[in-house]
């Protein structure tokens, strides 16, 4: 008994004691490097000082394989801890937006979305290539940041970014040419993408410094199309072949990166715990990009050592004792079980990689894995190693056995030599591969058939989505105020304020501050049919807002008052609003002084019930000497516009206004519904309420105008994607 107790007392302290030294772990993946390409395996015409840092402070791998000899499908075996054929994602997929197959399914978990479980933050940057559709999103995939591209590769100079967004996209590699992501946003930016993406991780190391992270820093060089700025071109003049010295500097340009990156770990002083692994996502393509896999045979896209076997340098001071070298083979898939392991978490699904540290400091002497398998199923293709043994077959040919430690180019064929070592592996191949899954997605190679079977791939409407692109200014104005609502969780409180409890009109809804919350780039408004405590109930009161024990329904309402306010300008609200009847969705403005309506209100939108009919509604009002409003009113059937376009309620649009010292002008998607002149709006004592500024009033409110609610099912939700103000200059 007294054990049992005091191994739980241990355990517990080491929990504990643990939540204390969670590393940071830093995934640093070179594209298409070459194997010879690193200080570290041997390189010469490269000096890459930093990257070869990463291994004399730790551990070179000098027998260290992707899961697959190609990006994507190496890259979703690195980011689940599995082999990607057991999920699917055997191809390398398609830049395909509208689809929601093509990329890394939802049952995997990947090794942000693992780490999270253990409170760490992290960002993913640079290539993406696990899916283009919404739902693969690095942000929907455990992410908190994300910088960079969807594509499988990507133009390297910011003028070579010509297309704002996914929906400018006409072919396959037009995603090369996209502006770069932060986040769901498009944004300009202006540097060499490997030092833009190199600038971005130390920023993130800055701002995350005293909490635990994972960064997985996906540079695309040096993978093709050779670029180079002159910063780094101008290094290797001496080199005569132009490939190769373009690639030489696209590669000078990551060690540089690798080299600030562990500069700023030092700075903070995190070094000791930080687990940097560099590495590449597969072997050299030489003949592309003019990389060196040295002495290995083959290279990207194939299954000789050349095309899997892979640069992979790891340092932890705390763990890993420098310089150390080992030469047993190990995995790419490796990488998730070192993070999760020593980070404490569980993974969700069984991993095919080990956690490689107790190898790495010499607790354990067996090798990591006893046989390591690879798939290619167009081609078909099929390997296996294990221990000095290697098994290749590729289409052509009826298998081929190599003794990989004494023949590294893979020259000397022996499974005749060794034909019961040949069959043992060529049988373990077939057994394992009876436990993978076919191809899920098509992929690169069927571009055309993928063309065929969906003529509207690149056709995203992007009136169902939200916006991903904060434009120009229109000419003459600029940006006064927005809030793009991009982040999820709670609003921002320095710009809004919630409404609280019953507020207006005999409205059936308790206005909740939890009702209004960002999420997929939104803000919701949601009205959920709940009851809830009227805090303020009084029996006998003659006010509505006291009389009623509960309410049975809630929602939201927020303002930007004595946060924001303006005078003239354009606004914008992009919404989607909920034509459900009892739902009354609104966009408004007041003004800041005087009570209602002597202040003024202004209605971009309304949506109730007219005469019995859905209506759109665009008004003013102003106070008449009894304090009633007046109204200047314009409605229109909702009818009209589905008369038109049956999916208007399903998608955004645009509603605005444009408010100057002589009119206020409403439109909605760009068609004018109103127009005030405001010499005509003056209130009975002489006052113009238009003439004072206006704060913000976004709504959802229930019953009343819009309605009896009792046979609409809830939850609704109205959702805004943004709201901009501009002014003239
Ligand atoms: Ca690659």
């Amino acid at each position: 008994m007294k054990k049992i107790i005091w191994g739980l007392v241990l355990l517990s302290f080491f929990n504990g004691h643990s939540q204390a030294v969670k590393p940071n772990v830093i995934i640093i993946l070179a594209d298409d490097l070459g194997y010879n390409d690193v200080g570290f395996n041997g390189c010469l015409d490269i000096p890459t000082p930093n990257i070869d840092a990463v291994a004399t402070q730790g551990a070179t791998l000098t027998n260290a394989y992707a899961s697959y000899a190609v990006c994507g499908p190496s890259r979703a075996g690195i980011i689940t801890g599995r082999y990607q054929d057991r999920f699917g994602f055997s191809r390398n997929p398609l830049l395909a937006p509208n689809d929601s197959e093509m990329g890394l399914p939802q049952s995997e978990e990947t090794l942000s979305e693992a780490l999270k479980k253990n409170n760490y933050t992290s960002i993913a940057l640079g290539k993406w290539h696990l899916g283009a559709h919404t739902t693969h999103h690095p942000l929907k995939r455990g992410f908190d940041q994300f910088y960079g591209f969807l594509s499988g590769g990507h133009q390297y100079f910011p003028e070579l970014w010509t297309l704002n967004d996914l929906s400018e996209i006409k072919k396959q590699f037009d995603g090369y040419k996209t502006k770069l992501l932060k986040n769901y946003e498009r944004i300009d930016e202006t540097e060499y993408l490997t030092d833009a993406l190199s600038r971005e991780t130390v920023r993130f190391i800055n701002e995350n410094s005293q909490k635990p992270f994972f960064i997985y820093l996906a540079y695309n060089a040096p993978h093709t199309p050779l670029q180079a700025s002159e910063k780094y071109l101008k290094r290797f003049r001496h080199i005569k072949d132009k490939k190769r010295r373009t690639y030489a500097a696209m590669v000078s340009a990551i060690d540089d990166g690798v080299g600030d990156i562990l500069h700023k770990l030092k700075e903070k002083g995190i070094e000791e715990n930080t687990m940097v692994i560099f590495l590449s996502d597969n072997g050299g393509p030489e003949h592309h990009n003019a990389s060196d896999n040295g002495e290995l045979r083959g290279g990207k896209g194939d299954f000789f050592e050349g095309g899997i076997r892979v640069p992979f340098a790891i340092k932890w001071p705390a763990k890993i004792k420098p310089n150390t070298v080992y030469h047993q083979p190990v995995s790419t898939l490796d990488i998730f079980a070192t993070a999760t392991e020593n980070a404490n978490v569980t993974p969700k699904n069984k991993l095919d990689g080990i956690n490689l540290i107790p190898y790495l400091n010499g607790t354990l002497s067996k090798p990591p894995h006893d046989i390591l398998f690879w798939r290619n199923f167009d081609k078909p293709a099929a390997a296996v190693r294990q221990g000095k043994f290697k098994y290749v077959k590729i289409k052509k040919n009826k298998g081929l056995l190599f003794n990989v430690n004494s023949d590294l180019g893979e020259k000397k064929d022996i499974k005749e030599k060794d034909s019961v070592q040949f069959l043992k592996l060529k049988k373990a191949w077939f057994d394992w591969n009876e436990k993978m899954k076919s191809p899920s997605f098509l992929g690169l190679i069927h571009n055309k058939k993928y063309n065929e079977l969906h003529p509207d791939r690149f056709h995203i409407d992007s009136d169902f989505l939200p916006s991903t692109n904060l434009p120009k200014p229109p000419k003459g104005y600029s940006l006064l105020w927005n809030d793009e609502f991009n982040n999820d969780g709670s609003i921002d409180g320095q710009k809004w304020t919630n409404e609280i409890g019953f507020v207006r009109n005999h409205e059936l809804q308790w206005y909740k501050k939890e009702n209004a919350y960002l999420k997929d780039q939104v803000l919701v408004l949601e009205a959920r049919r709940e009851k809830v405590k009227n805090i303020h109930y009084k029996r006998k009161s003659k006010s509505w807002k006291q009389q009623r024990k509960d309410a049975k329904y809630s929602s939201a309402s927020v303002h930007t008052k004595d946060k924001f306010s303006f005078r003239y300008g354009v606004v914008e609200v992009r919404a989607k609003i909920d034509t459900s009847k009892g739902l009354w969705p609104a966009i408004w403005t007041l003004g800041i002084d005087k009570k209602w309506p002597s202040k003024g209100e202004i209605d971009l939108l309304e949506y109730y019930l007219y005469e019995d009919k859905p209506t759109v509604l665009a008004n003013a009002a102003w106070s008449n000497s009894l304090l009633k409003p007046i109204w200047n009113s314009i409605k229109i059937p909702l009818q009209k516009f589905t008369d038109k376009d049956p999916k208007w309620g399903d998608k955004f649009h645009v509603w605005k206004m444009d408010w100057t010292e002589k009119y206020i002008k409403l439109y909605l998607d760009d068609v004018l519904l109103n127009s005030i002149d405001i010499r005509n709006t003056l209130n009975s004592d002489g006052f113009n309420p238009f003439k004072q500024p206006h704060y913000v009033l976004l709504n959802l409110a229930i019953g009343a105008n819009g309605g009896n609610p009792s046979k609409t099912s809830f939850p609704r939700s109205y959702l805004i994607d943004y709201i901009r103000v501009y002014q003239q200059h």
